[in-house]
This record gives C-alpha cells, structure tokens and sequence, in this order.
C-alpha cells in the first residue's frame, strides 16, 4: 500500500535500516522503517488513513508513526537533504535524497533499502558494500567522522557486534580508538549515555558486549570505576545463567534486567562514589533514589543471610529478601558462591515469595478490629506463620 500510495503521489518509498538488515539475515524484527522522498508527514497520514490506523508526528524531526489496526508500528521518515556536507556523493538526481539518507546511518549493515514503489517493488538499494558486510560479518561505518558526529556508535558497533556474532572491521576498529583517545565518550549527555547502556544490558551475551567495552577503553572512558575486574565478571556470567533460569520460570513480575548488570557492573563501588557514577549517567532523582535504595537493601540482605550459621526457617528468608527489589535478589543470588544460599534464595524466588493468605484486612475490620498500623503487622505475623507451616496458606 505504501509503495502504490509514493507511486500516486510521485515520490519514491523505501523500507529501510535494520529491517532490511534482519530480513537479509533471516532474523525477525518487527520495527518498519519507512523513507519516503517528500513530505513524511503528510505521507504517514495519508497511510493511516488508507489503512485504518493512527498516526503521530514528530515536527521538528519531519518523522512520523503509523500505528496498523494489527498494532504493527510504522516509522516513516522524510529523506534527509539538508546533509549537503558531501555534496561529491550525490550520483543521480533521482536516487540523492535516499543515498544522503543512508550516508547519515550509523553502519553499512543498517545502510540498505527497498524499494517498495511497484514499478521497482523490491529492489535492494545498496550503495556502500552493505551486503558485502554482511556476508563478511563485518561492522563499518560509512566515514571516518562517523563516530565524532555520533559516539553513541561506539556502543551500537559492540551492540551490533556482539547480537550478530560479527567483527567490527579494522578501519572502524581504529576510528573507535581514536574516538576513545579524543575522550568522545566525554561529550555524551548522560541521558544518551544510559538509553545506549540500557539497551546493551537487555541483550542476550551482556557479558561479552561488556567484556569488550572493558578491552576497547570504553568502560573506563565512561568512568574509571567502571571498569571490569574478576570479582564483576564471574558475578555478570553467573547472572546470566540465573537470568535464562529466571525467564524460564515466568514469574511475575518481570525484572528489570539491565539494572540488575548495572549493579554488577558497580560491584565494589562505595556509597559515595556511586554519586559521580549517578551523575555521569544524569540519573533522575527518582532514579538516583531507586539504585541508593537497591544497593542499601542488597547490602542489608546480603549481610544478613550471609552471616546464618545454622539453617533458616522460611519465616527468615522471607523476612531477610522481602525488602529487597527483585534486581537485587537476583544480584545476591549471583553473588553467592555458596550453594545453601543459592538455594535459600530460589526457594524464596519460586514459592515463598509467591505464597498468600486467606486473611485480609477487611476480615479484620469485620472481627470489630479498629483499622490501624497493627493490621498489616498482624497479617505479616500469620504470613510468617504460614511459610513455617504453622498455620494453613495458600499456594
Ligand atoms: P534494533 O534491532 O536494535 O532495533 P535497529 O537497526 O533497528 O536495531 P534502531 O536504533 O531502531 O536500530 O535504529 C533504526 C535505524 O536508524 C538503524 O538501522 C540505523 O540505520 C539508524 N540509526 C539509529 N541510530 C543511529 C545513530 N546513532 N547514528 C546513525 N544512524 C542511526
């Protein structure tokens, strides 16, 4: 529909950037990028309206989405001319604008387009080697500027790197040095910095793709106390093993998994340092006080179930990992070497955690009870009761 409705208007369509990459590599990605040679806005509500969807516009940036009845999102954007810096690459009239388009993205592997107007339905546009890269596994920017115009690549080419099992190709390699050296990382704002940082930690292989912004320069560049030691490695690969166990299990609810490596990866880091490590990464306070908080509650937890000596009741493990985040249950878990805790902490993970009961303070309110702080105190009281199997619970 979209390449009939360029064709009508006069103007040409691609699908571009990873979904192209993805589809040549036969993997599944649900994001569709869409450039269109003429107004992006005005096509996108053009396509929303042909096809019952909804559109919303980003003004400034000329990009819009269309979001399908099927909830499938659509990005379209308007190919980029205002990038006359090279005007030496421009081959033809009619391909300039998409080509300035892909000179501006990040890697040849995400440099590629289709063409979706009928006339050419289909068509790879591939203007740099892009295919060849793929077939090679190989990550390359498309200029030596590249990672002056944008740092944020340096952590993209790990990224991409890392997720496809590639190699980032030698010219590049040295650019990122040479970027690391001119201390680019620097002039990242903390919220690029975080938004970059969180997706490498959501991604299969964490400790690979941390292990090689530690080889490169990167973590350190980010702050020096970020780098990686022994201590931090084996508790990233362990959480990564507890992390597939986790998903498997399907517990509710889903943990927030890059702030669990994020702990890792500060392991050793005292209270007050963490605050420059907060404030390069320009953490909210809210955030700022979301980490104090998991780093305090891990640190009492830890401490506490560290120390046991004999076995512990039900009542204590839950009493001892109930306060603490999920993130951090987890963290301690990967922390432990000893086996006993490990399996305190997937008891409490798997059934403990997960157990209620019958009693609810409405049933206290109907005893005549006058409502009040005693009311949760009490029902934690007959919870504790229930984990040791004092009382009757429910699974
Ligand atoms: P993913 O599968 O992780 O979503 P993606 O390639 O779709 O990968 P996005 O971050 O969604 O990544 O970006 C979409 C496209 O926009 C990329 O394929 C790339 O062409 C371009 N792009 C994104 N970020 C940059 C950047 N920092 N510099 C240049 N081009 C970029």
């Amino acid at each position: 529909t979209a390449g009939e409705m360029a064709a009508e208007i006069g103007t040409e369509a691609y699908v571009v950037g990873g979904f192209v990459r993805d589809v040549l590599l036969t993997k599944s990605n649900l994001d569709l990028d869409l450039v269109v040679e003429s107004d992006g806005i005005a096509f996108a509500k053009k396509l929303a309206k042909r096809m019952d969807g909804r559109a919303k516009y980003h003004r400034k940036f000329k990009t819009a989405v269309v979001i399908l009845p099927d909830g499938q999102r659509v990005d379209v954007a308007t190919a980029r001319l205002e990038y006359y810096e090279y005007p030496a690459a421009l081959p033809t009239v009619e391909l300039s604008s998409i080509k300035m388009d892909l000179y501006r993205r990040d890697f040849t592997i995400n440099a590629l387009a289709v063409h979706i107007n009928p006339s050419s339905f289909g068509k790879l546009v591939d203007f740099f080697g892009s295919q060849r890269d793929l077939k090679d596994k190989t990550i390359r920017v498309l200029h030596a500027l590249s990672f002056v115009e944008d740092p944020t690549r340096i952590m993209r080419a790990i990224r991409f790197e890392q997720r496809f099992d590639f190699k980032i190709g030698g010219q590049t390699l040295n650019l990122i040095k040479n970027a690391l050296k001119l201390n680019l990382i620097n002039k990242l704002s903390g919220y690029r910095l975080t938004h970059e940082m969180r997706i490498i930690l959501n991604e299969a292989n964490v400790l690979r793709s941390i292990e090689r912004m530690n080889e490169l320069g990167v973590l350190e560049a980010i702050h020096p106390l970020m780098e990686l030691n022994s201590a931090r490695s084996q508790v990233i690969a362990e959480l990564e093993r507890l992390m597939s166990w986790y998903s498997l299990l399907y517990l509710e609810p889903p943990l927030s998994v890059w702030k669990t490596y994020f702990l890792a990866m500060c392991m050793g880091v005292s209270k007050a340092k963490m605050e420059q490590i907060y404030d390069r990464f320009s953490f909210s306070p809210s955030e700022r006080r979301e980490f104090i908080h998991l780093r305090d509650a891990v640190f009492w937890a830890a401490g506490n179930i560290m120390n046991i000596k004999q076995e512990m009741k039900p009542s204590e493990i839950y009493e001892t990992l109930s306060p603490v985040p999920l993130e951090g249950v987890l963290f301690i878990m990967a922390r432990t070497k000893r086996e006993m805790i490990k399996k305190y902490v997937s008891q409490y993970l798997t059934s403990l955690r997960l157990k209620t009961i019958d009693v609810t303070g409405e049933d206290l309110k109907d005893l005549g009870l006058e409502p009040g702080p005693l009311y949760s105190e009490f029902l934690n009281q007959v919870k504790l009761a229930c984990l040791d199997g004092k009382l009757k619970g429910r699974d």
